[in-house]
């Protein structure tokens, strides 16, 4: 929209135009890390990136990240194609890092031969104890001396499988006295006999990250290369690397951050969901409970509600927390407009019609979606016995309850007025069946005085005999504590919630036999509900996406 303000990474490309950056030289990327699904705060990233692209007509890449084999799979660059895909983003070209392995290497060898780069043979310990403090110089490496010839010898052995893990790294000869100390000799290559996802076994020394992004940036031709705080202080190293191998003729690349997103009663950190999958917390990355882009789809979350949230929350420039309720306003919001209503009864009450002819049946027309002209409408099956929410009926209730109490009269909706007479109770006093009466004459929209007539309350319900038996899956947050992975002392697993998934068993609607996995329906007054992966044709799964209200807000 014209309107819309512009975001401060909008800014920054602003005035790089002003300055006569040409608009056409534009070119942004999106670089997950192969090493799991992607969460709701990779959203942030991805809408930032591709929004870019669609404001300024640019390219974005979608750059796989993938230089550490111990941890990347082929599963999760499938699964981030199909998340970025279902978001509604299209990337101009899919990139690897491990593309760009021997380019690397080359440009490893140059290093070397200009005196830039050198391998050191101390262990990580010897080498992380000479790092020295932020106030005092660390100490030079006994091997950063090394002749041209002797490390270009070392570090082709390191390439071609002579040493161990751990025997040699390959180092940049930057400063050991920087008040940086990612500037401190920052080490560009290890070994690790590990096959890689892409590459196989080709290589046993991979380049570590510092090394590589600015780098395939360059290569990629991205102008903008937008990451997160954590790497405002790799800015200069990034930019140390950039200058060994820019050529004046083409883009040099523009390192700037924004801030990571982090999101009440859940954690956003791959490292921290895969633990809750490999220890059995959820059932999967798409679990409907995960924070993850597959779990909200399962869920019900649309692509518009997940992008209409992460242009609300924008970019800021410091941590924070967002309230998860936020997403789930967005999620009513789009799916008030576009689910379909249907009936469906969580805890079933039997309501018997005393006068309703026994063996009758009648198909009362129902309207599909109010909130949208085109949704038409549906035959909704009518009988003597009928469910209604358990909680709908009271013996006896104060003026205030305008649902259904003996002596009482409601609407069903898209049906008759009926009068709760009397009721059942079991041995333990829980009522188990309400005897009713019904208005022959008030059926809704027959056009007549009585179907006219206002009552307070409106129930939904459906007929016994022609009910569909469902499973019904209802979600609660999956931890207790707002931010579960802040406390110093407790682990975010201690505050898993023991009671976010809770199954029942409910009764819905006949025409919902039709649906297909992933259809979404509110069940009035009930929230918005899809069909879960799990349905068989006769045996429909449902999971809640969200209720109709917040619950949450006080
Ligand atoms: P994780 O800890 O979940 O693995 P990451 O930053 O290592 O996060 P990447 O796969 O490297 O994950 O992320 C790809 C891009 O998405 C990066 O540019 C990263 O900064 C961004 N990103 C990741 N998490 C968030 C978040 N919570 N908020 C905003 N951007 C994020
Ligand atoms: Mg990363
Ligand atoms: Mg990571």
């Amino acid at each position: 929209e014209a309107s819309k303000s512009l975001n401060f990474i909008e800014h920054i490309v602003e005035e790089d135009l002003g300055k006569g950056f040409p608009k056409d030289k534009l070119r942004f990327r999106f670089p997950p890390e192969p090493n799991g699904y992607l969460h709701i705060g990779h959203a942030s990233s991805i809408c930032l990136n591709f929004g870019l692209g669609l404001t300024y007509q640019a390219p974005v890449n979608l750059r796989f990240d993938d230089t550490n084999p111990a941890k990347e799979e082929q599963e999760y660059v499938d699964a981030i194609k199909e998340d970025v895909k279902w978001l509604g983003y299209e990337w101009d070209t899919e990139c690897f890092a491990s593309d760009y392995f021997q380019q690397l290497y080359d440009w490893a060898v140059v290093l070397i031969k200009q005196g830039k780069a050198y391998v050191d043979s101390q262990s990580s310990e010897e080498i992380a104890a000479q790092k020295g403090t932020p106030t005092e110089a660390g100490t030079p490496s006994p091997y950063r001396e090394r002749t041209v010839e002797e490390n270009l010898e070392l570090f082709e052995g390191m390439r071609n499988g002579k040493f161990k893990e751990g025997e040699h790294v390959l180092r940049a000869k930057v400063d050991m006295s920087s008040s940086n100390m990612l500037m401190r000799d920052p080490i560009m290559y290890r070994i690790l006999y590990r096959a890689h996802h892409r590459t196989n076994t080709d290589w046993c020394i991979y380049p570590m990250y510092d090394w590589t992004h600015g780098e395939s940036d360059y290569i990629e031709q991205v102008s903008h290369s937008l990451c997160t705080l954590e790497f405002a202080m790799h800015r200069e190293l990034y930019d140390w690397f950039l200058d060994q191998v820019v050529d004046q003729e083409l883009v040099r690349p523009k390192q700037r951050e924004f801030a990571r997103r982090n999101f009440s009663h859940t954690v956003v950190s791959k490292r921290k969901l895969l633990q809750l999958v490999e220890q059995g917390f959820v059932s999967g990355w798409d679990d409907p409970r995960m924070p993850t882009i597959s779990g909200l789809r399962r869920r019900g979350y649309t692509p518009e509600s997940i992008r209409n949230f992460a242009d609300t929350i924008g970019i800021a420039k410091r941590d924070n927390v967002v309230d998860v309720s936020l997403l789930e306003f967005h999620v009513r919001e789009h799916l008030n407009k576009i689910a379909p209503r249907v009936m469906g009864v969580l805890n079933p009450l039997k309501v018997v019609l005393t006068n309703y002819p026994e063996g009758k049946e009648e198909w009362l027309e129902a309207e599909n979606n109010q909130e949208d002209e085109g949704a038409g409408y549906r035959k909704l099956p009518f009988s003597r016995e009928l469910y209604i929410e358990q909680e709908d009926f009271l013996e006896e209730a104060n003026r205030k309850f305008f649902r259904l109490k003996l002596g009482g009269e409601v609407r069903l909706k898209n049906g008759y007025i009926i009068m709760a007479e009397s009721c059942t109770k079991d041995t333990d006093g829980n009522i188990i069946e309400v005897q009713c009466t019904y208005d022959p004459k008030s059926r809704s929209g027959s056009g007549t005085e009585e179907s006219l007539r206002k009552v307070k309350g409106t129930l939904h319900w459906v007929s016994v005999k022609h009910a569909l038996k469902a499973e019904v899956r209802l979600y609660d947050r999956l931890f207790t504590d707002e931010t579960p992975d802040s406390h110093k002392d407790k682990n975010f697993l201690d505050f898993i919630n023991p009671d976010s998934l809770k199954i029942i068993s409910a009764f819905v609607e006949p025409s919902l036999a039709e649906g297909n996995i992933g259809d979404i329906f509110q069940f009035q007054r009930m929230g918005y509900f899809n069909i879960d992966k799990d349905s068989k044709p006769n045996n429909l799964v449902f999971n809640r996406t969200v209720g109709l209200r917040d619950t949450w807000a006080k």
